[in-house]
């Protein structure tokens, strides 16, 4: 089938789905297939829980009218999407980065959705089947839209411009995350960067955050950078006037914001989605409350005080670049009863024994009330340092945290999603 006449299909339906247990009325099914599943062998249930069309791609399960054959579901996906993308009117704000991307999105789109009906991804679907869902989600009263894009290795982020066709774009930072899939530090850089590449092409605004020094090093000279900053000559200039729990920043003409998020790295994200939320013309009293009004959800960056214990949750992922971000800005906040739990960091290839080490001596160059270290990389390290507490997972865990004088203490919680810490027992309890 040609995609203008599976565009014409969708236009009629209720949109897509490629889950055969979420609602399926009207939809088109789109049969996707994974590493351990066939979505094909779900066609059949899609169509009889409501689904319109179920597009598969193995002939053997089709059986009658209502199914769509094509030589590749996944690409048929991406093509649809993209030529939904051609036909909208909205422009598309790419984001990319290696950290901090969701917080922004959700930051930006709770501004700009002040002024704007603003599409903006749901949640964290921003690989090559989240994009393409994602845009087709947009309709023709939207009048902006943001998209996440992430990228595991190189050619993700060509790949997800090709899609989406962003109109401008936002790399969040460049630090070390999924080193497994890039290899260098250096390929990072060059992936994020096609976003830039692609929005330079199109002469659209490209958001650069000037402390970000190879962002600003890549966007400097091109004329629709737009510039935010501490600088004299950004083009939206800001300052972080006090760091923890609570954020308190203010701009150049003297406007003070609040944000419940806590940490430098938010301090980072609320100053861009300020900026940027200043440019697309927000105003400036919108921009504040929206701001101010956000939380976050997922155990991203979360202050959670019960029963005078308090606990800043930012145990949705960690990579060094995050670790080290957290970690930092919770040793600057003043108090002696500081508890850092930490589970091992994921995903970095052959450089992760380098990096656990490299975060031990961080860790150990700050005093701590005690420090709790979760997974088996921490514990090969173990050795090295006496005085913390090393457990090989949750389970064995426990009973250590749980045996700890609570009282008045701060704790910092913080790992990959691989090691979701929030099923910690003192977690548990907060719900
Ligand atoms: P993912 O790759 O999983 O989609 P993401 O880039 O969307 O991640 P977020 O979900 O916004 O990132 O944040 C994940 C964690 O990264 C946060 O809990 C926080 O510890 C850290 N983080 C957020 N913003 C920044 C930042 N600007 N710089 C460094 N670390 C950050
Ligand atoms: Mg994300």
């Amino acid at each position: 089938m040609k995609i203008e006449d599976l565009y014409k299909l969708f236009l009629k339906s209720e949109g897509v789905v490629t889950d055969s247990r979420k609602d399926l009325s009207n939809k088109i099914f789109f049969a996707l297939k994974g590493e351990n599943f066939n979505g094909n062998k779900y066609a059949s249930q899609a169509i009889s829980g409501g689904a319109k069309f179920s597009v598969i791609d193995e002939e053997e399960f089709r059986e009658g009218e209502n199914y769509i054959l094509v030589s590749d579901v996944l690409l048929t996906l991406q093509r649809l999407a993209s030529y939904h993308r051609s036909k909208m009117r909205c422009p598309i704000l790419g984001i990319t980065g290696s950290n901090g991307k969701t917080t922004n999105k959700e930051l930006l789109g709770h501004a700009l959705s002040k002024k704007y009906k603003c599409y903006f991804t749901r949640g964290n679907l921003n690989n090559h089947i989240g994009v393409p869902l994602s845009l087709l989600e947009i309709t023709n009263t939207d009048e902006i839209a943001i998209i996440e894009m992430g990228a595991n290795r190189m050619g993700d982020i060509a790949e997800l411009c090709e899609i989406a066709d962003p109109d401008y774009g936002y790399i969040t930072n460049i630090g070390i995350a999924h080193l497994e899939g890039f290899k260098t530090r250096e390929n990072i850089l060059i992936e994020k960067g096609r976003l830039f590449e692609y929005v330079k092409k199109k002469r659209g605004a490209f958001y650069v955050n000037s402390s970000e020094k190879e962002i600003f090093k890549l966007a400097e000279k091109y004329e629709h950078s737009v510039l935010i900053g501490e600088r004299v000559e950004d083009d939206y200039q800001f300052n972080l006037e006090h760091s923890i729990p609570n954020i308190l920043f203010s701009e150049r003409i003297g406007e003070k914001y609040e944000s419940p998020l806590y940490g430098n790295h938010n301090y980072e994200n609320l100053k861009m989605a300020c900026g940027i939320s200043q440019h697309l013309k927000v105003s400036i009293s919108d921009i504040k409350q929206a701001l101010s009004e956000y939380k976050p959800k997922n155990n991203r960056s979360e202050f959670i005080e019960k029963e005078g214990v308090f606990y800043f949750m930012d145990a949705y992922n960690a990579n060094p670049s995050s670790m080290r971000s957290s970690l930092l800005s919770f040793a600057r906040f003043d108090s002696d009863q500081k508890v850092l739990v930490l589970g091992d960091m994921l995903e970095l290839g052959a450089e992760s024994d380098y990096y656990h080490k490299e975060l031990l001596k961080l860790i150990s160059v700050s005093s701590w009330k005690d420090v709790v270290l979760i997974g088996e990389m921490f514990g090969k390290n173990a050795p090295l340092y006496s005085d913390y507490q090393y457990f090989y997972n949750i389970e064995d865990a426990n009973p250590y945290i749980n045996s700890l004088n609570t009282s008045g203490t701060y704790f910092l919680i913080k790992g990959s999603r691989g090691q979701a810490l929030e099923r910690l027992e003192i977690i548990q309890q907060l719900k």
